[in-house]
């Protein structure tokens, strides 16, 4: 009986593991608290995977649809538009033409009327993106190249304006060896609405922030979306303390290849306070504001089960010392209690 002890023990506190583990993820995919939307400008970072994806809903019910996320995720960005009831999209901006931002444009562009369409206007040789212009050609729809300055009004007084590409054919060229240029031309939006702004900056590198400071842009914002799926070569000190963001929005895929986001990019965000909401661990986040507070809520709550040593780790490795303890202090206890005798 008693060399069956350790083995039980073992056995036993392998269920409390596995038990602890289990019931903070079924705790992380807890359904969120309903909010108010009516009258509030909504903003929402949709959860495609690795990839891009933000809708937006004014008060006055104008909705705009930045990038479409891969081609596999088309079908979930149109759940998601259907969800909000929308019929047609005043504008859908594609930041650049890479796969993980305009892949699923022409399923949107096959569901939805979309009144107006705003490319960065990059020359890009891919079937994709050659697919993706065919379509907005076919549904006649209007197709502007994106410069900065312009500015659309989606009412009650929420503001939507470009700070990159520069136009005029003055593009970003020259990048860091591995860095791309498609991404570094992307297309950067403010949104504004009273005293909330969030700032919508694709895949830009460090070279677009530096432009985009040296030129003076408005970038001050309450909400950034991180630039690039939070890659180690966006989101430099320097810009962040001129966006000085409270809270900062990763669209990225769990387990992607290319690591992203960066631990540099994280440890940047983290030493300035902003606090860090990602699609890989929180799902599809809603902001919504009044034009004066601002609200988040999260389809899952932040709980980082996976990383070493987070806290569910060290709960469970807390509770299996406790039980370990206490059954070899048993043991122990009854062996002295028969020498004595
Ligand atoms: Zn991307």
């Amino acid at each position: 009986m008693r060399r069956l002890r350790v083995p039980f023990a073992i056995a036993l506190v392998a269920v409390i593991v596995v038990g602890v583990i289990y019931w903070l993820r079924t705790r992380q995919r807890e359904v969120p608290t309903p909010f108010v939307t009516q009258g509030r400008l909504q903003i929402y970072a949709l959860d495609v995977g690795q990839g891009d994806s933000e809708l937006i809903i004014s008060p006055d019910g104008k909705s705009v649809l930045i990038d479409a996320g891969l081609p596999q995720a088309g079908d979930e960005v149109v759940a998601a538009l259907r969800k909000r009831n929308i019929k047609s999209l005043d504008l859908v901006v594609a930041t650049h033409p890479h796969s993980d931002h305009i892949g699923g444009m022409r399923q949107v562009i096959e569901n939805f009327e979309v009144k107006n369409f705003l490319d960065s206007g990059q020359t890009y040789a891919s079937n994709e993106y050659e697919r993706m212009l065919r379509a907005i050609k076919e549904k006649r729809i209007k197709f502007i190249e994106a410069k900065k300055g312009m500015t659309f009004d989606l009412g009650s007084g929420v503001k939507l304006e470009t700070l990159n590409p520069q136009g005029g054919g003055e593009w970003i060229t020259k990048v860091r060896p591995g860095g791309s240029v498609e991404n570094a031309n992307s297309v950067v939006m403010r949104l504004s609405y009273g005293n909330f702004s969030m700032l919508f900056t694709g895949d830009a590198e460090t070279e677009t922030e530096q432009i985009m400071m040296n030129e003076g842009e408005p970038l001050r914002a309450q909400v950034l979306k991180v630039g690039h799926h939070g890659s180690r070569y966006a989101t430099s000190s320097k810009f962040l303390e001129a966006v000085a963001p409270e809270v900062a929005i990763i669209s990225v895929g769990a387990g992607n290849r290319y690591g992203h986001p960066a631990e540099q990019t994280l440890d940047r965000l983290q030493k300035v306070g902003v606090k860090i909401y990602r699609t890989d661990l929180n799902g599809e986040i809603a902001i919504v504001t009044d034009g004066n507070k601002f609200e988040i809520h999260a389809a899952k709550q932040p709980i980082q089960v996976a990383r070493w040593p987070g806290s569910a780790t060290r709960l469970a490795c807390l509770l299996s010392a406790v039980v370990l303890s206490s059954m070899v202090g048993r043991r122990d206890g009854r062996r002295s209690k028969g020498q004595r005798l």
